[in-house]
């Protein structure tokens, strides 16, 4: 039986984001809304980039480079301090968000290669559910603009993973080199370099692809697609190829930045972000939707002042120390989300199972879904359900934090070529107190690592790994 809704009810919902509570209340969307249904289901955007560091942003903490838009749009939502992605590096990181699972799950991570490439035979299987296919029965539209990464044959694309529309490289831009001189080339980037397909849903539409134009032509069509989309509920994936090197910005963005070409890349992004909200506020959408700024892992330090900063976090992308998974979060929804600085833990995959739930639907019970409800945050009800987050490198689990303690049981760097070093008892910090994790206090806290140790034994209990997904490659002719 529907329970009646009440007056005063409607009011409390429709400033705290009508359809989520709503749902969350059991009530049916069609006795809510009526025939208006559609009109009134929140939009999701979700804002990707590539490589970006913890310390890349002025709101932030970096001293020269210019993100105005960013700025206020954290100064408008939630701006997170302790926000995770599932990977330390592109592929795998990228699965963990759209199907709110570890990537062990899905086999979406190997140790023989950490990422897929043009030579990969495989990407994300079709038994994954997608965001964007568990909102197709919603009645949502959907694009994925930018890098995609989870597979370039046919097959594997977004449009064949529940995307209306797709507009991108199927990979990374440092991929198909074909030019330039070794570590040179990343140093002084040509677009010839880099042989580079720019696709259109299942069609390669320019190759190689003029990198230069690629943030701005994206802005393109993510504005475009928000237009077409206003009358109806959307789900907009944009990922920026960009700020992962060889760096490319547009004429108008080029020397621009304090910080040089990584600085003009970044900049440019915020520009892109800025044009975004700036739709959805012509548009009247603004108050309809969640907007989510963050990045699939951090800074590539390798490449040194072409790669971004962690900010205070130790190292970068590649590894399991803060700085490779811990990412600048900000989410934006006006009138529904309140100003404010958020220190809970919150990670991708929570993106998943927050954005189903304010869309009238649930996770997939059939698996394990390791995405968490985040809406008691958003609607600032009370604390992020998330208290511990799981740090796999490959298929290997190299650390865990739970609260603001975190135990390294395995330590690598990032791209160093040396081997795992195994640690018994294993290294701890605590994340509050040192956010750099400079300070071993392992001996002094023997409890935590106890405590530590049944969460391990807790998550392995119920693991089944996926086949690994990434270790394939296209068999050539002999
Ligand atoms: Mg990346």
């Amino acid at each position: 039986m529907e329970k009646q809704v009440t007056r005063r009810e409607m009011i409390r919902w429709a400033g705290m984001g009508a359809a989520g509570l709503a749902f969350s209340r059991g009530l049916s969307a069609a006795k809510l809304f009526g025939a208006d249904r559609s009109a009134r289901m929140p939009n999701f955007v979700i804002i990707f980039c590539d490589d970006m560091g913890y310390g890349d942003l002025g709101c932030y903490g970096h001293p020269t480079i210019r993100t105005p838009n960013l700025d206020r749009m954290a100064a408008e939502g939630q701006r997170w301090t302790d926000f995770y992605v599932g990977a330390s590096v592109c592929t795998p990181s990228r699965a963990a968000l759209l199907t709110g699972r570890l990537p062990i799950r899905s086999g979406m991570c190997s140790d023989t290669r950490r990422v897929l490439f043009p030579d990969s035979a495989r990407g994300l299987p079709q038994s994954e559910i997608t965001i964007s296919e568990a909102l197709k029965p919603q009645g949502y539209a959907s694009a994925c603009v930018g890098k995609w990464h989870l597979g370039h044959l046919p097959q594997f694309l977004p449009t064949n993973n529940g995307f209306d529309y797709y507009f991108g490289l199927p990979y990374s831009n440092d991929m198909d080199r074909v030019g330039g001189q070794g570590r040179q080339a990343f140093l002084d980037p040509k677009v010839e370099y880099w042989n580079v397909p720019l696709m259109r849903n299942g069609q390669i539409v320019e190759r190689p692809a003029d990198q230069n134009t690629l943030t701005k032509r994206y802005t393109e069509e993510a504005i475009r697609f928000i237009e077409r989309s206003r009358n109806r509920p959307f789900f907009l994936y944009l990922a920026h190829t960009m700020v992962h090197v060889p760096l490319f910005v547009s004429d108008e963005f080029r020397g621009r930045s304090l910080r040089g070409l990584y600085g003009d890349a970044v900049e440019e992004i915020d520009w892109s972000v800025g044009r975004v909200l700036e739709t959805l506020r012509r548009e009247r959408l603004a108050e309809n939707t969640l907007v989510v700024f963050t990045s699939d892992n951090g800074p590539w330090l390798t490449f040194d002042q072409h790669g971004g900063s962690a900010g205070l976090l130790r190292e970068g992308k590649g590894c399991t120390f803060e700085g490779g998974m811990r990412e600048p979060c900000i989410l934006w929804w006006p009138g529904t989300i309140k100003p404010a600085v958020i220190h809970d833990l919150g990670a991708t995959m929570d993106l998943y199972t927050t954005i189903l739930r304010l869309a009238g639907t649930e996770p997939p019970t059939d698996r394990v879904v390791d995405g968490l409800d985040l809406r008691p945050v958003l609607f600032g009800r009370g604390p992020s359900p998330r208290d511990t987050m799981f740090y796999y490198r490959g298929a290997r689990l190299y650390a865990v934090r739970k609260g603001p303690y975190k135990a390294h049981f395995i330590t690598q760097s990032a791209y160093g070529g040396d081997k795992p070093v195994e640690h018994d008892p294993p290294l701890l910090y605590h994340l509050g107190h040192d956010p750099s994790e400079k300070y071993d206090i392992a001996k002094d806290h023997p409890e935590m690592i106890e405590a530590i140790r049944k969460e391990v034994e807790r998550h392995r209990s119920d693991l089944v790994p996926g086949e690994d997904q990434l270790a394939t490659r296209i068999e050539k002719d002999p």
